[in-house]
């Protein structure tokens, strides 16, 4: 499982709870002023946010070049560019999402008139991960400043690079006495989970997100948990394969190399297909990647050593010695594994007792296809699942069946870039949703407010309470 990182103090360790503590108090200083409520500074810190990312595109790459040998065209596709799109969103919607809703009343209150007022909720913390570490810390950001809250991030130690680019920028572009980044690893997480805060928005693993939320639960403070799972795809036969098993790749390698949420964990199809999907495989991986994709600049290395030992022993056990079909290659001076397919891997092995988040990707076959939702669902709910069929009736079923953060029919991973769709997971994929105004209502409290005038004031609700007051 997931570990903690390899470094868990950080050069300059002196950010303590008391350190932690006095940001908080500063920061609820500002929140109390009213400055961070009003549409225009909200709507400034968004269009700064937009500027700091189109000013710095080269040094972004350049930082996940570093921290994960990222490939520059998915991190201006997957990162950057999914980040302006936010920010181009919220800037857009904010108005109207800033608006009170006016809805219905019931008799009770007649007359009266009602409106749901979004209201920021405080002073909020942002945990990020390594994996798309731009992206996953700013993303949460631009909600938290939409929704018009101080907030605090924490960026992912096991992105180094990345997350002193971040302190830098955010430092230089964003309004100080509100956004503020605080780097570190374990300890600095820790002191800054003593406080109290009015949400804490956590993207990670499940481990740590038990850690997150106990701290959580001693102020009753809200929390938003991104986190991961085991997501299958589902492989009919009936399918264009060609455009399918380029799917599959663009979701698993092409979304650095494997270590991505919603990457495809693993496949299921009928032992009748298994190997024309495998021959598709190939094909597909080699035209992608070459003959030799250890030297592939389009393939992310692995994070750490932590991580490629962790995968390594996945490929170790025994239960999958002699399944590898496709790959298996490893460079561990460069953390490099090249992809790697696996065929009929046993439910009981390693590398299907835990999210993979790699290169590897094994292939579980089935007598029929229906019998892959029971495989699926007797596992903890997965942050995505996956589809490819073109039979009606399956894809019902699997919508019907299938419970998962989200679900993809004919392709993979996409769904993310819908902004009008919720992000998040399930079940031990997560708790709570974010991107487009998902984001916006993750960090608002929707406050009920009824207007009423001195009129129709009937006498029915005071006593004595009559029995003809009770009849009607
Ligand atoms: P990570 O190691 O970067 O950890 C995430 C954060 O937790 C970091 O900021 C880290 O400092 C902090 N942390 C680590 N140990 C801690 C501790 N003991 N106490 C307090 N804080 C601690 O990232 P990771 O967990 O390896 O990320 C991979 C996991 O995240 C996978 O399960 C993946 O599926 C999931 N993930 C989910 C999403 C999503 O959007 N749902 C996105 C990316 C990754």
């Amino acid at each position: 499982s997931f570990q903690d990182s390899d470094n868990t103090k950080s050069e300059a360790s002196a950010f303590d709870a008391p350190a932690a503590s006095r940001l908080v108090t500063e920061l609820r200083g500002t929140f109390a002023s009213g400055k961070t409520r009003s549409y225009e500074w909200r709507l400034s810190q968004v269009k700064a946010l937009a500027k700091l990312v189109a000013d710095h595109e080269q040094e972004i790459v350049d930082a996940l070049q570093k921290d994960l040998a990222k490939p520059p065209l998915e991190t201006v596709a997957y990162e950057i560019a999914m980040l302006k799109n936010s920010c181009k969103v919220a800037l857009k919607e904010l108005k109207h999402w800033i608006t009170p809703e006016k809805v219905k009343t019931s008799l009770a209150s007649f007359p009266s008139s009602a409106e749901i007022v979004s209201e920021p909720l405080g002073v909020v913390l942002v945990i990020s991960a390594w994996n798309y570490p731009f992206l996953l810390s700013l993303d949460p950001v631009i909600g938290a400043i939409a929704a018009g809250n101080p907030v605090v991030l924490k960026p992912s130690e096991i992105a180094p690079a990345t997350s002193s680019l971040l302190a830098k920028l955010l430092g230089d572009y964003m309004d100080k006495s509100c956004i503020r980044v605080v780097e570190g690893a374990v300890d600095e997480t820790s002191a800054l989970l003593q406080q109290k805060w009015d949400k804490i928005f956590y993207t990670g693993n499940g481990r740590v997100a038990r850690i997150v939320m106990a701290a959580a639960a001693k102020h009753l403070t809200p929390v938003v948990l991104e986190l991961g799972g085991k997501s299958p795809v589902v492989v009919d036969s009936n399918i264009n394969l060609k455009v399918a098993t380029r799917r599959i790749i663009a979701g698993k390698w092409g979304c650095n190399n494997g270590q991505a949420c919603i990457s495809p964990d693993y496949v299921i199809t009928t032992k009748e297909y298994a190997a024309k999907l495998v021959d598709a495989l190939k094909t597909e991986l080699e035209k992608f990647y070459g003959k030799n994709p250890l030297e592939s600049k389009d393939l992310s290395r692995i994070v750490n050593s932590n991580h490629f030992n962790r995968l390594k022993k996945l490929l170790d056990d025994d239960k999958v010695s002699g399944k590898i079909v496709y790959g298996g290659e490893k460079d561990e001076s460069k953390l490099k594994i090249s992809p790697t397919v696996l065929l009929d891997v046993p439910r009981d092995s390693l590398i299907m007792s835990e999210e993979i988040f790699g290169p590897l990707l094994p292939i579980l076959m089935v007598d029929k296809l229906e019998e892959s939702f029971e495989v699926i669902n007797s596992g903890p709910k997965p942050l995505a699942a996956y589809i490819f069929t073109n039979n009606k009736k399956l894809k019902e079923l699997f919508v019907m069946n299938i419970s998962a953060g989200g679900l993809v029919v004919n392709d993979t991973t996409l769904h993310l870039a819908v902004h009008t769709l919720p992000f998040g997971g399930v079940g031990e994929s997560g708790v709570g949703a974010y991107h487009g105004k998902f984001s916006f209502d993750a960090f608002s409290h929707k406050k009920a407010v009824l207007y009423r005038s001195f009129i129709g004031d009937a006498s029915v609700r005071y006593p004595p309470y009559t029995t003809t007051k009770q009849r009607l």
